[in-house]
């Protein structure tokens, strides 16, 4: 006979939250700009696992004026810089910035304005929520949803993996893994002090081989110090990094303040993979960083995340409508705008990778030769036609040379 088991009681099913239009899992700067291009009548739900928009913060918020003020962001949301300098160990470029104006964003209150665009809209959101998988049930998305209430159920007709790296719904559902390359980052922000407030400064060689380090003033008094490197081309720890940069003489070479009382911590991840030319996959769709769409040469993500994630929204809202190619065409103009330049972005991103100090030195070099606007196309990663011919024609001279 069985044993009876006094104490198991029937697992009770996970309550079902209503119905949506769209889930969107990720509230960060893509999935909160696919929520703000829907139509307002579009249902959609943003489940989000941290407790706030825009904190923690994990990122610098480097950006381009032009960018985002066609983007629309309110003027609060930026600070302006207007010069730059670039050291590796022995050499430095310098640039006054006339043309092509940098922006420090301050990322809370920009992802917070985000949130904003889409608060009269039919959407959820639903804060220090964790989305943790999903399964495909009669032409629907039913995904499971871990509240402060508990677990939930949410049926869906689309689901956008706006999750950054994590790629959180793709992998749920087998479509994707998260890359194994990726860039890590630490960040002190402290005073300012005396630093000057649009100055940026970027800095390369045996302090961040592998990737680079920033120093970024902010609109708030404080500046940014950053290392980050790329695993695993590089096995070294961002946060010893930091501590030797601090410790080395570097700071007051580069003329910049030492961090003191009032020192914060930031810290994220990024992918650093090739650009992938498939976005959709029936009805899950990624954008921003889950569709590797930040840029290959610096890691800049944030104005690309919130165009990509704008136009995914218009998107849905056609396909939710019954337009069968608005999808489609989304992923086909995605891979209009960034596939070349990402493609050689990112072979340009692995060679440097592997740079040493020596090489550092003398791509300083070079980049103390360029003018403001070439400076600012190889940061942006967009690449001429000339641009590159001019730089496979070097790396195949190089190679020859090394053969003879
Ligand atoms: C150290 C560092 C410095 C950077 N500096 C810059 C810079 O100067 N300029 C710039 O433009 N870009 C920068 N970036 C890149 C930029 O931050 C990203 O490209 C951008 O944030 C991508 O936006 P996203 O919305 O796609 O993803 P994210 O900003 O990563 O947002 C995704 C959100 O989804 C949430 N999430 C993940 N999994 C789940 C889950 N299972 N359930 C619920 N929620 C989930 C996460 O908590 C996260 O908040 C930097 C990145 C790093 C790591």
């Amino acid at each position: 006979m069985p044993r009876s088991l006094p104490n198991a009681r029937p697992k009770p099913l996970p309550e079902a939250l209503p119905d949506c239009d769209v889930l969107i899992v990720g509230g960060g700067p893509a999935g909160l700009s696919v929520a703000s291009a829907l139509p307002p009548q579009v249902r959609s739900v943003i489940v989000h696992q941290d407790k706030e928009i825009g904190l923690p913060v994990r990122t610098s918020g480097v950006s381009w004026l032009a960018d985002v003020q066609a983007l629309g962001l309110p003027e609060a949301c930026y600070h302006p810089i207007y010069r730059t300098d670039i050291y590796s160990d022995h050499e430095t470029a310098h640039f006054e910035i006339t043309s092509h104006t940098v922006v420090a964003l301050d990322v809370t209150a920009t992802y917070r304005h985000l949130a904003s665009l889409s608060e009269d809209h039919e959407r959820r959101l639903l804060l220090n929520t964790k989305y943790r998988g999903s399964r495909h049930e009669g032409g629907q998305i039913v995904s499971r949803l871990r509240t402060p209430e508990g677990e939930k159920t949410l049926r869906a007709r689309y689901l956008v993996d706006a999750s950054g790296w994590h790629c959180a719904a793709l992998q749920s559902l087998g479509l994707a893994q998260p890359p194994r390359r990726r860039a890590v980052g630490i960040e002190y922000e402290y005073p300012l002090q005396d630093m000057d407030p649009h100055r940026v400064v970027l800095f390369f060689g045996r302090h961040a081989l592998s990737a680079y380090g920033w120093a970024l003033p902010t609109g708030a008094g404080t500046v940014r110090l950053g290392i980050g490197i790329i695993q695993p081309d590089s096995t070294a720890s961002p946060k010893e990094l930091m501590e030797g940069f601090l410790a080395s003489g570097e700071l007051e070479r580069m003329g910049l303040p030492r961090p003191g009382d009032g020192m914060h911590v930031n810290a994220g991840i990024l992918p650093s993979a090739p650009y992938e030319r498939q976005l959709v996959y029936g009805n899950v769709i990624r954008v921003g960083d889950s569709a590797n769409m930040a840029t290959p040469t610096l890691g800049e993500g944030i104005r690309t995340a919130i165009a990509s994630g704008r136009e995914l929204g218009t998107a849905l809202g056609a396909a939710v409508a019954g337009n069968e190619t608005a999808l489609a065409r989304y992923e086909r103009d995605s891979a209009k705008r960034y596939e070349r330049n990402y493609q050689f972005g990112f072979l340009t991103n692995s060679r440097a990778a592997a740079y040493g100090p020596d090489d550092w030195d003398r791509a300083v070099r070079r980049i103390r030769r360029l003018d403001e606007a070439s400076l600012a196309a190889a940061f942006r990663s967009e690449f001429t036609w000339p641009m590159i011919a001019r730089t496979m024609a070097k790396s195949a001279w190089s190679k020859l040379r090394g053969r003879s």
